[in-house]
C-alpha cells in the first residue's frame, strides 16, 4: 500500500469514527493523525505527540480497531507513532530523569503562586485538622514515600489551599520543586496546550516537578476529557514516584460524577479531612489573626467572636478583618455591641442553633429510645442508629466540632465522631429512609 493510499484509508476511517464519537472527542484525539504505511497487516497511525499516541493506545483502541477493520481489512492491528512537523516519524521522547533540588525559579512550570502568608507556621492546629496538618507536614518532609495521594477534604473556608500552600512553599525552602495549581487551571492548561499542540511540554513541566499540589479536584466534574488526561497523568506521575496531593470540597465517596478509575487511585493514598474548629481553635486562630495584624480589641469582643457560628475560618476572617479596620481609624476602644454589628454579615443567621440536649430529646422522642442509651456504649442496632443521627444533628444544628461532639457523648474520640458522620453522610446517599429521618428532624 502506498503512503497515499495509507492516507486516503486512514480518511475514511476517520470519517467513520467522526460520526461514533462526539466532535469535542474527535477534534482532541483524532483530528491531527494521519495514516502513513500498511505493512504485514499493521496499520501505522501518526499522531502529534505522544500523549495523543498513547491516549489513542490505552483508551480509545477497541473503537479506532474495530473501525478500521471494518473498512480497511478484519485481520489489520494499528500501532501509533509520533510523527514530526513534516509528518517523519520520531521516536519517543526519551524518559529524563526526574529533576530532584530543583527551584521552581529555573524551569518553567504551569504553576500558580504561593501565598506567603499560608505557611505551616501560621496554620493554627486543633482537633478539627491536626490529622490534615500532621499529614500535609509528613508529605512536605518526606515527599513520594508516605502518603502518596493525599487527599484532603473539607468544606469551604476551612484550610484546604493554606495547606497546599504550606506544602508548596516548606518544600520550596528545602530547594524541592513544587507545582501548585487548580484543577480548573490544569483544564484551561491542557486544553491550551492540545490547542498550541505543546501537550508533552506540559507533560514534561509536570514531570520536572516533584511534588503535585492540585486544588479543588471537584472542577473535574463533568469535564470528561480532562478527566481522562487526568487519569493518565496520575498514573504517570504515581509511577515516577511523585508526591500528589489534591484538595476536594467534598469526599471521594461524593465526587459522583468522577471516573470511577480516578475515585479509585484517590482512595488509594491517605485521605484526611478538615472539620469546623471548634471553640478552642476558633480561639486561637482568632487569637493569632490578632497578633498577626497588631491591633488591640477587647477580651469581650473575642470571646463574642469564637462563640459564633461562622460558617468557615474564611468568614471569621471576614468578621476580624472588618473588626480590626474599623478599630484602626475609630479614636475610642471598640465596644462589644458595635463589633455584633460589624461582624453580623459573616455569622450563619438562617441556622437556628440548639443546645446538645435539645438534639438529644429530639432524638430520643422520634426514635422511642433513651438520651442515656444514646450516651452510653450500647450497640444495639437501634440505638446505635439513635447515636449517629445525634452525631449528624449535632454537627449540623449546634455550633459544636467533632471533639465536642465526643465528649458530649460519653467521651468519644473526635476520629470516631468523624467517622460516624462520614457514615451517616452515605448512608443518606443509600437509604431513602434514613434520609427522611435526618431531613425531617433537621428541618425542626
Ligand atoms: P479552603 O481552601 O478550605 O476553602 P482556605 O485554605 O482558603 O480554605 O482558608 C480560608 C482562610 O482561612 C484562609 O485565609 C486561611 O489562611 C484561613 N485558615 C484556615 N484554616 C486555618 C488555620 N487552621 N489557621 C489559621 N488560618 C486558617
Ligand atoms: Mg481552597
Amino acid at each position: 500500500m502506498t503512503e497515499l493510499i495509507a492516507k486516503n484509508f486512514w480518511q475514511t476511517v476517520l470519517g467513520d469514527i467522526q460520526i461514533q464519537i462526539t466532535r469535542p472527542t474527535y477534534e482532541t484525539w483524532l483530528k491531527d493523525t494521519v495514516g502513513i504505511k500498511y505493512k504485514n497487516k499493521i496499520f501505522t497511525v501518526g499522531t502529534p505527540n505522544i500523549f495523543i499516541a498513547e491516549m489513542l493506545q490505552n483508551r480509545m483502541y477497541p473503537m479506532i480497531v474495530e473501525t478500521a477493520r471494518k473498512i480497511i481489512s478484519p485481520d489489520i492491528d494499528l500501532k501509533f507513532t509520533v510523527i514530526g512537523p513534516n509528518n517523519s516519524v520520531q521516536a519517543p521522547p526519551p524518559q529524563r530523569k526526574p529533576a530532584k533540588q530543583k527551584t521552581r525559579e529555573m524551569i518553567s512550570t504551569p504553576s500558580l503562586p504561593l501565598n506567603n502568608r499560608y505557611t505551616f507556621k501560621s496554620f493554627v492546629v486543633g482537633g478539627s485538622n491536626e490529622l490534615a496538618y500532621h499529614a500535609a507536614l509528613a508529605v512536605a518532609e518526606n515527599p513520594g514515600t508516605t502518603y502518596n495521594p493525599l487527599f484532603i477534604y473539607s468544606d469551604v473556608g476551612l484550610g484546604k489551599t493554606h495547606l497546599l500552600h504550606a506544602i508548596g512553599s516548606a518544600c520550596n525552602d528545602k530547594k524541592i520543586s513544587s507545582l501548585y495549581i487548580t484543577s480548573e487551571e490544569y483544564t484551561n492548561q491542557f486544553i491550551s496546550s492540545i490547542k498550541n499542540g505543546n501537550t508533552s511540554e506540559f507533560r514534561d513541566s509536570l514531570r520536572k516537578t516533584d511534588i503535585i499540589l492540585i486544588d479543588d479536584i471537584q472542577f473535574l466534574i463533568g469535564k470528561e476529557q480532562t478527566q481522562e488526561a487526568f487519569f493518565h497523568m496520575f498514573n504517570y506521575l504515581h509511577l515516577l514516584n511523585k508526591q500528589i496531593v489534591i484538595a476536594s470540597d467534598r469526599p471521594v465517596y461524593e465526587l459522583h460524577r468522577l471516573e470511577k478509575r480516578i475515585q479509585s487511585r484517590l482512595n488509594s493514598g491517605l485521605i484526611v479531612d478538615i472539620q469546623k474548629p471548634e471553640l478552642e481553635t476558633r480561639s486561637a486562630i482568632l487569637s493569632s489573626k490578632l497578633e498577626e495584624s497588631g491591633i488591640y480589641i477587647h477580651a469581650s469582643i473575642i470571646t463574642f467572636l469564637s462563640q459564633q457560628n461562622f460558617k468557615s475560618i474564611r468568614d471569621l476572617e471576614g468578621a476580624l478583618t472588618k473588626i480590626t479596620a474599623f478599630a484602626k481609624i475609630s479614636k475610642s476602644e471598640l465596644s462589644l455591641e458595635k463589633a455584633q454589628k460589624l461582624s453580623a454579615d459573616f455569622i450563619s443567621q438562617t441556622k437556628k442553633l440548639f443546645s446538645p440536649e435539645d438534639i438529644l430529646s429530639m432524638v430520643s422522642k422520634h426514635l422511642k429510645i433513651e438520651t442515656n442509651q444514646i450516651e452510653s456504649d450500647n450497640r444495639a442496632k437501634s440505638i446505635a442508629l439513635g447515636r449517629m443521627i445525634a452525631i449528624h444533628l449535632l454537627s449540623e444544628k449546634t455550633n459544636l466540632g467533632p471533639t465536642d461532639i465526643g465528649r458530649q457523648l460519653g467521651g468519644r474520640s473526635h476520629s470516631t465522631i468523624i467517622k460516624i458522620l462520614n457514615n451517616s453522610k452515605k448512608k443518606m446517599d443509600q437509604d431513602s429512609d434514613y434520609k427522611k429521618t435526618i431531613t425531617t428532624l433537621l428541618s425542626a
